[in-house]
């Protein structure tokens, strides 16, 4: 979505303009054909709580979007009333207290850059644009997310405006029972957030990434030996490695084996990445470049114009996975054979979560995640391209224990994306708190256990 220029408005469905205006809404150029009845562009909070309250009279259900990056494209949803957010994007910072007050239609790299402004950190997703909203909620993988957290451990409080239209302050001492949910909800939360409150760190003094690139022959062998390195891995180092039909400096399908890194001095990051320029295999390597600094704005950017264009067609599944890499091969070696044309790709990520984190919703990862990204231009290949990611981490959904919300397709593959229990106790707030269903909920639900 790009950033609004104009004043928020109402829309009715058939009236001229309609359809661009609802389509803009998504990062994704892909049209489900979904429209809803009502499309409120809000302006301020007073304009979500009117919004909520004519939903409530008119008997429609809600969708809700802040930076339209969910791949699904979860908020496109048939009639009922959509509410854009993407207006409500002021950041307030209190350095001396080291909290920030964020809109959820803020954009991550405005907020990582506001941060840098005064030295301060806090984890955001590593493509620029990704909106506040929905990052936060889901969970929210951010840079350094293995050293800070994830994106909704920085929640400290939130404003919400509730099914019946109030508005209402969320914290673990005010409705904590939302405040649990709106940690890990995500697609499936039944409130709309209208301003986070966050906690912030001092930021790191060295950002850097160094990179080592392979052709695809070699995939076997580069998983094999990731796989046995990633536990030991500093946790300052988000080390992942990309499947890629057009791999950097090789301009044919490859591997690139990325090591990001956020510490305290050069030096440090230096050593902290010396396991991917000592590893092996570095004599098979294509190119290993050195560390080079970069800014994680400037690695987000990057990453946005390499593998995220706007206004493609996309594609989007993963699986969090414990089991043995050897398992896994068989589906990763399927997986970069497959790939559809660049910029698609194919991400694993050396996650290794902490043994313990707060009690909220968010509750399913595993050592290692993957996920595929398929992208295309021309709608003429939906056929073609459309069920790709589906495909590819459906046969390999055995070895998997779950998905992230992150980069959901539940409306094609139902799986699993949070503990049994949490999804339970999600379920009773949703009841208490949304008793007549307002809010559109997840496009799929987990298969029921046995
Ligand atoms: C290019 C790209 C890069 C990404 N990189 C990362 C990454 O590094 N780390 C990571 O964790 N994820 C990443 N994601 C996934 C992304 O975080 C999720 O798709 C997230 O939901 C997007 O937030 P959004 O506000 O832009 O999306 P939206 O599509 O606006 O929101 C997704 C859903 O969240 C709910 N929602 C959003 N805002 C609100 C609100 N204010 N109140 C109530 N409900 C709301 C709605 O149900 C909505 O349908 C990436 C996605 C893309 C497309």
């Amino acid at each position: 979505m790009k950033r609004p220029t104009t004043k928020g408005r109402v829309w009715q469905r058939g009236e001229p303009g309609f359809d661009a205006a609802v389509l803009a809404t998504s990062f994704s150029g892909r049209d489900p054909g979904h429209r809803p009845k009502l499309m409120v562009q809000a302006n301020d909070v007073f304009e979500v709580i009117a919004a909520v309250k004519r939903a409530r009279r008119e008997g429609l259900k809600i969708s809700v979007c802040s930076g339209g990056h969910s791949w699904a494209q979860n908020h496109l949803r048939p009639d009922g009333l959509l509410l854009d957010l993407s207006r409500l994007r002021g950041i307030e910072i209190d350095a001396g207290q080291r909290i920030a007050r964020v809109g959820p239609g803020g954009w991550c790299v405005d907020l990582d850059n506001a941060l840098k402004r005064q030295g301060l950190f806090m984890p955001v997703a590593h493509a620029p644009d990704v909106g506040l909203g929905g990052f936060l909620l889901q969970g929210g993988f951010g840079w350094s997310s293995r050293v800070y957290g994830l994106g909704c451990e920085q929640v400290i409080g939130l404003d919400l405006v509730l099914a019946d239209g109030s508005l209402v302050h969320a914290s673990a001492e005010e409705n904590a029972d939302l405040y649990w949910a709106a940690r890990g909800a995500g697609p499936g939360f039944f409130a709309v957030v209208v301003r986070f409150h966050l906690r912030l760190h001092p930021r790191p003094r060295f950002t850097g990434m160094l990179a080592q690139v392979f052709a695809m022959r070699h995939l076997e062998e580069v998983f094999t030996w990731a796989d046995a390195v990633g536990a030991e891995v500093a946790r300052e180092v988000e080390f992942q490695i990309l499947l890629t039909p057009k791999a950097m400096g090789l301009f044919a399908p490859g591997i690139e084996v990325l090591a990001p890194v956020m510490t305290d001095s050069r030096a440090r990051a230096s050593a902290m990445v010396d396991f991917v320029r000592r590893s092996p295999l570095r004599r098979k390597a294509h190119l290993t470049t050195p560390l080079l600094p970069l800014s994680t704005a400037m690695m987000s950017w990057g990453a946005s114009i390499t593998h995220f264009p706007p206004r493609m067609r996309w594609c989007a599944d993963n699986l969090w996975t414990d089991a043995p890499v050897a398992d896994l091969l068989p589906g990763l070696r399927a997986v970069a054979d497959s790939l559809p044309p660049a910029p698609s790709h194919a991400l694993w990520l050396n996650w290794h979560p902490p043994a313990q984190r707060p009690d909220m919703a968010f509750s399913l990862e595993a050592k290692r995640y993957f996920a595929v990204y398929g992208e295309w231009r021309q709608a003429e290949d939906d056929a073609r391209y459309g069920n790709w990611a589906t495909e590819r981490m459906q046969a390999m959904a055995a070895h998997g224990k779950g998905i992230q919300l992150a980069d959901e397709n539940l409306g094609r593959r139902p799986a699993r994306f949070m503990a049994e229990a949490n999804l339970a106790r999600l379920d009773r707030i949703r009841a208490e708190r949304d008793p007549e269903g307002r809010f559109h909920s997840w496009m799929g639900r987990p298969p029921a256990v046995d």
